[in-house]
């Protein structure tokens, strides 16, 4: 049993129109750091997901006609409520996905910071008025909520994926259907249940678990009422979701892989950069798209910065994320450290040296020891494909120019991180990088404050900020004459 003050706040039923659902079939939830079951949760079918739809469609109507200062109250008392239960909320996470459960606070408390920014933001959405190209003529643009919105979303942010996607758009007056990640359900569910404490009215907020995730998605695309989809997952997925979509010309918001540059300049404060690197890097066990994917040192530090990242990672401590002090929990799935594994004995082929780690963790399972390969170079998987675990491949460089096209040279464009003493260089490479996001001499870039998204195949439509609720809003273009 998890230790948890509110012990109905780990929930094994769907929740369907703000019901439990408890529906024909089941599947396991696990805690990936021991294998032992968490909760037998329902299987949601594309029938439930229609069912969900359908609620929703009723639901929104009336909740788009309400004032934003009472959606921007009912998302407050979420907020709050999620304030009050985050340590309950941060257990429930670190059973489901691994990580530290400081990590997993964090991450509760970043995702109530989505909630509280787009309660504030309901009461702001304002239209235009423009000047008419007519003198009877007076025109205004109403800003109106989309409708119905799926979200998918993946299993290493399990609380604050959905908190991004589903308080812009309860803010803007949509309603949402989620499909959390099958491994990851439990966060998602404690999160509807406190919104319906707060108020939400039912069919608003409906959390599906589901093995099922293609045909979900499928209906999902299929269902002419959902009129948009917001998706954060692998690239491949994004791109099904946009084929399928494109028959009903589904909106589609998507934030997709990475495969993030961290470029360190001869003028950098190292130690600066190395503790960058360890968060930006080694977060979540490298488990996040903005995760430091490639590490560029310019050659006069190269070695300095190799020995200082080194001595730093060998001295993560690793183990359970309820162990105190733990750093780095283990991976989600065994498959996940294949592909670490992968990654190494590719780059070690071709002649990559290893600095420190690069095996299994004594611990066992899924429990990787933090890896430094220097030596690597372009032609190495690693410099293409996103790891999404706790490997960083050291690169060389001598130019700006260099860096600049050697960073870019991916699919890919979503964090990118540069550490430099120097003001004009800063500006000169935060211009030149391809990305939708560039941290300046810090390794920790995100915040609901801000648009978080990609360009090229890292996706499309942003979240955070105020632009993230734009992803939520249709312009109506009204022309009267009077
Ligand atoms: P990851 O590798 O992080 O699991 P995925 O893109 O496979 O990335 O998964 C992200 C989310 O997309 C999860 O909720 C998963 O269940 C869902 N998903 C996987 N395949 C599909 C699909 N064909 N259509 C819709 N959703 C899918």
């Amino acid at each position: 049993m998890l230790p948890l003050s509110r012990p109905d706040l780990l929930l094994s039923d769907a929740f369907l129109a703000g019901r439990p659902h408890a529906g024909a079939e089941r599947f396991a939830v696990t805690n990936p750091a021991t294998g032992a079951l968490l909760a037998e949760v329902t299987d949601c079918t594309p029938e439930d997901a229609a069912q969900a739809i359908e609620a929703a469609t009723q639901a929104q109507r009336d909740w788009a006609r309400q004032t934003g200062k009472a959606r921007a109250a009912i998302l407050r008392r979420w907020h709050d409520l999620v304030i009050a239960h985050a340590d309950d909320l941060a257990t429930i996470l670190t059973a489901e996905m691994g990580k530290p459960l400081a990590e997993a606070k964090g991450e509760i408390l970043y995702g109530a910071g989505y909630i509280e920014f787009y309660a504030e933001e309901a009461k702001r959405l304002y239209g235009e008025t423009l000047p008419g190209h007519q003198s009877d003529k007076r025109l205004i643009v109403l800003r109106q909520p989309v409708g119905v919105v799926g979200a998918i979303t993946p299993w290493n942010f399990p609380n604050a994926m959905i908190a991004r996607k589903a308080a812009p758009a309860l803010a803007a007056g949509c309603a949402i259907v989620v499909k959390p990640a099958a491994e990851t359900p439990l966060s998602s569910l404690a999160l509807a249940l406190l919104a319906q404490e707060a108020g939400l009215p039912d069919g608003l907020l409906s959390v599906l678990p589901s093995t099922w995730a293609a045909s979900i998605g499928q209906e999902f695309c299929d269902n002419p009422r959902m009129r948009k989809i917001s998706f954060t997952g692998s690239t491949n997925v994004g791109r099904i979701l946009m084929r399928q979509g494109a028959a009903q010309i589904k909106k589609l918001s998507l934030e997709l892989g990475g495969n993030a540059p961290f470029i360190v300049f001869d003028d950098a404060d190292l130690d600066a950069a190395v503790e960058g690197c360890l968060l930006s890097k080694f977060r979540n066990a490298g488990q996040t798209c903005v995760c430091t994917n490639r590490i560029y040192v310019q050659d006069a530090v190269h070695d300095a910065f190799v020995a200082k990242l080194a001595a730093a990672v060998a001295a993560l401590p690793v183990g359970d994320g309820f162990a105190p002090g733990t750093a780095i929990g283990p991976l989600i799935s065994p498959a996940a450290v294949e592909k670490v594994r992968d990654h190494v004995s590719d780059a070690t082929a071709k002649g990559a040296t290893l600095v420190t780690g690069g095996a299994a963790h004594a611990l066992g399972g899924t429990y990787f020891q933090p890896t430094v390969l220097s030596g690597v170079t372009a032609e190495m998987a690693v410099a293409r494909e996103e790891t999404f675990g706790p490997l960083a491949p050291v690169f060389r460089f001598q130019t700006v120019d260099e860096v600049l096209a050697a960073a870019n040279d991916t699919d890919f464009g979503l964090a990118s991180y540069v550490y430099t003493g120097s003001l004009s260089r800063s500006w000169q490479v935060m211009e030149g990088l391809e990305y939708g996001m560039v941290g300046v001499n810090t390794g920790l870039i995100s915040t609901e404050l801000a648009p978080f998204g990609g360009i090229k195949q890292s996706g499309t439509g942003r979240e955070g900020g105020r632009q993230g609720i734009e992803d939520y809003l249709e312009l109506k273009y009204c022309c009267l004459s009077v």
